[in-house]
């Protein structure tokens, strides 16, 4: 064989499912800063049909701040209510015995959206090839067959420490023939639990000659190689939990006959007998159907897959569904899959080589939050990686990553081993109320697990980048200062009218994902002199050569590109001026970046009413407040006006002065896009 060439890389990500897409459309943001990424695939076909398709408000969230919710939304089907369904404890005949909403009302802005993920991936990688001006798509049929790690780099953040010996695949090789097609209906059992590591492994091992072999040498490795993860195997890091002997089909189906009411709303759905099935109303008029088959396997054998086929989920939906009848005259596609609660050991050895999404946890689809937490993963992830990289943040960053998300995914397992064990009980009988499941345990445990599953619940401890009051770190948050923020949380939108404009909008538009942190000055009535003056006193620090803008901006970047300060004042809107705010960091009309974007007033609009800002984070019009927000929006820090110590001291735990970090780089003028290479 040929000798294998050699490339060397910023970052490299292995597998491009929603882990991986969503890292690189983080890093297409970093490459203007002179990043560089390359994300890998084995397989040569882009997934097209089935697996995850909830979004869940926080994922909507995230995508908004990414600039194109809107165009899921469009292309999605919203869910706006649940139905459940049990027998009727007199006759045993199924009768519908509650409703709820969906989302909770008032969560978030967005509510529980279905897509199915190959669109979603379809976004997220057009997004990234637009943002990295073409230099990130996903480099497909590539499969990794060795890493090794030289230790003795691994403290010099310049070093390229990871070795990944990478095998670029023959189409055959990269298309594991035979189970992709079955007549019209698509088959997932492919890449389903169904199919073993091992077998997998055989798959895209077929022929003995590679095409062309190639060793990277990689300063990061992220694994998002899914629950088979080779990355995970290599590192030899273990999962830890069972995988059950329960097995569930999910099925993606046209139901134009049907008599079920509720077809169109998502319903769970709890047959006397047969079993139990979850409705899911998808995008095209599409639904799917969750269906726990009534076949066992014994603990660590899979299951004989030739005994999943259409017919024989059709036949244990109609058994469920019974006396409601369901024809179709296509199943689109259906899978089936073993479930069981697993998570990793560790999220990383070192902080050089990460596991994110399936590759660290696998769980039941019933809750829809394998796609939302493992993209979740790497918006976490991916900015710390890329702050590092880019000379702006100390390596000790990258510790928050398993900090944060270990304790993301226990939640998340421990939740989805009680949801689906009610799920697939049988419900509780009129003469046996002990004996399974009884409806309103059910339908509590789905109601507070809304919060969960919407993704709202997360709240990250104190830690380098979450001064929360009640943390080890001796940089303190004053909560009673914006009572309604939680440090920790994710930070929640409230409508502002733009000074400059008088156009109202949702703060958290303002907000975009570019990775620059925000310190939002909630200045209060600075009609009166007195908080005006206060204003003026935080101008002019920020202004200061010592403040932190100043600080941790390196030469010639936009001076609100790491630390973005925008202003939310509570006075009368047309008592003031623009340029009665003190220039030029609260308004700086010479930031091509921001300019007219600085200065907000919460206050009524003429269109869209009242926002209420300062009530709805519980903010003193009096005394005002600064809250700082991750580029990931979660909040940081929330201190006083005057208290500019703290801001200092907050920033200076884990950014690097910017005569010290990388010299900033020039915005790369990169060859236009290849559109033809970037997946629609
Ligand atoms: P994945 O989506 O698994 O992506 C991993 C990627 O890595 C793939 O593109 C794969 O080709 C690639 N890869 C794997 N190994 C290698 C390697 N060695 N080298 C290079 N590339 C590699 N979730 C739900 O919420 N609802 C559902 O209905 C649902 N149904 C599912 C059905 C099936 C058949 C499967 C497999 C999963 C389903 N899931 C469902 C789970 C959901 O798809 C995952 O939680 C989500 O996709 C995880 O994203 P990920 O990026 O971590 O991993």
């Amino acid at each position: 064989p040929s000798q294998p060439i050699e490339t060397k890389i910023d970052v490299l990500i292995i597998g491009a499912g929603p882990a991986g897409v969503m890292a690189a459309d983080m890093f297409a943001r970093y490459t203007a800063q002179g990043l560089t990424c390359r994300i890998i695939d084995k397989r040569s076909a882009k997934l097209d049909n089935g697996q995850a398709d909830g979004l869940n408000c926080r994922t909507l969230e995230i995508f908004e701040s990414l600039g194109f919710v809107e165009s899921i939304e469009k292309e999605g089907s919203r869910m706006s209510e649940i139905n459940f369904w049990n027998p009727c404890p007199e006759t045993g005949r199924l009768v519908r015995t509650g409703k709820i909403p969906d989302t909770i009302p008032g969560l978030s802005r967005f509510q529980q959206t279905i897509l199915h993920q190959g669109r979603i991936e379809a976004h997220l990688i057009a997004d990234a090839a637009k943002h990295s001006n073409g230099a990130i798509i996903p480099e497909r049929g590539v499969l990794p067959e060795a890493l090794e790690i030289d230790e003795s780099l691994l403290s010099d953040p310049s070093a390229y420490p990871i070795k990944v010996t990478l095998r670029h695949l023959s189409e055959e090789e990269s298309n594991p023939d035979g189970l992709t097609q079955n007549g019209a209906t698509r088959s997932g059992l492919f890449r389903s639990s169904l199919v073993s590591a091992e077998e997998e492994e055989k798959l895209y091992k077929k022929k003995e000659q590679a095409v062309k072999r190639e060793i990277v040498s990689a300063k990061y490795v992220i694994g998002c190689d899914g629950a088979h993860s080779w990355t995970r195997r290599t590192l030899g890091i273990k999962m830890i939990g069972e995988q059950t002997s329960e097995l569930r089909l999910g099925s993606t189906r046209r139901c134009p006959h049907h008599q079920l009411p509720d077809i169109r709303a998502r319903c769970a759905i709890h047959s006397a007998n047969a079993g139990s099935v979850m409705v899911i109303p998808q995008e095209r008029d599409l639904v799917r159907l969750y269906i726990q088959l009534p076949v066992q396997v014994k603990p660590g054998e899979y299951l004989d897959r030739s005994k999943v086929t259409p017919e024989s989920i059709l036949a244990t939906a109609r058994a469920i569904l019974h006396p409601y009848t369901l024809d179709t005259e296509l199943i689109e596609w259906f899978t089936g899959y073993h479930i069981g609660q697993r998570l990793t050991e560790s999220f990383t050895p070192n902080n050089r080589v990460f596991l994110a999404g399936d590759a660290c946890h696998t769980h039941s689809p019933k809750a829809g939050q394998g796609m939302n937490t493992s993209m979740q993963d790497t918006f976490n992830l991916a900015w710390k990686i890329g702050h590092v990289v880019t000379g702006l943040a100390k390596p000790e960053l990258l510790e928050t990553y398993s900090l944060e998300r270990q304790v993301v995914a226990k939640t998340l397992i421990d939740f989805d081993t009680k949801f689906s064990k009610l799920f697939s009980g049988k419900p509780a009988s009129k003469d046996d109320l002990d004996e399974g499941v009884s409806l309103s345990e059910f339908k509590d445990v789905f109601a507070t697990g809304n919060l969960f599953a919407a993704g709202m619940s997360i709240s990250y401890a104190g830690n380098l980048i979450v001064a929360r009051p009640d943390g080890t770190s001796s940089i303190k948050s004053r909560p009673e200062l914006a009572s309604k923020l939680a440090v920790g949380e994710r930070f929640f939108s409230a409508q502002v009218v733009n000074v400059a404009s008088a156009t109202p909008d949702q703060l958290t538009t303002r907000m975009l994902t570019n990775g620059a942190f925000r310190i939002l000055v909630f200045a209060g009535n600075v009609a009166e002199e007195k908080a005006m003056k206060k204003l003026e006193k935080l101008a002019e620090y920020l202004d200061g050569e010592e403040s932190v803008v100043s600080k941790y901006t390196p030469k010639g970047r936009s001076r609100s590109s790491v630390i973005d300060v925008i202003t939310i004042h509570s006075s009368d809107r047309l008592a003031l001026e623009l340029y009665d705010f003190p220039q030029p960091s609260i308004f700086p009309s010479n930031d091509p970046h921001t300019a007219y974007k600085k200065v907000y007033v919460d206050a009524p609009s003429y269109h869209r009413g009242d926002g209420k800002a300062y009530e709805a984070y519980g903010i003193s019009k009096e005394e005002g407040a600064i809250v700082v927000v991750r580029p990931d929006q979660y909040v940081a820090l929330i201190t006083s006006l005057d208290d500019t110590a703290t801001l200092d001291a907050y920033f200076s735990q884990f950014l690097v002065p910017a005569a010290q970090g990388s010299p900033a780089k020039d915005i790369r003028l990169l060859s236009p896009p290849d559109w033809s290479k970037v997946e629609k």
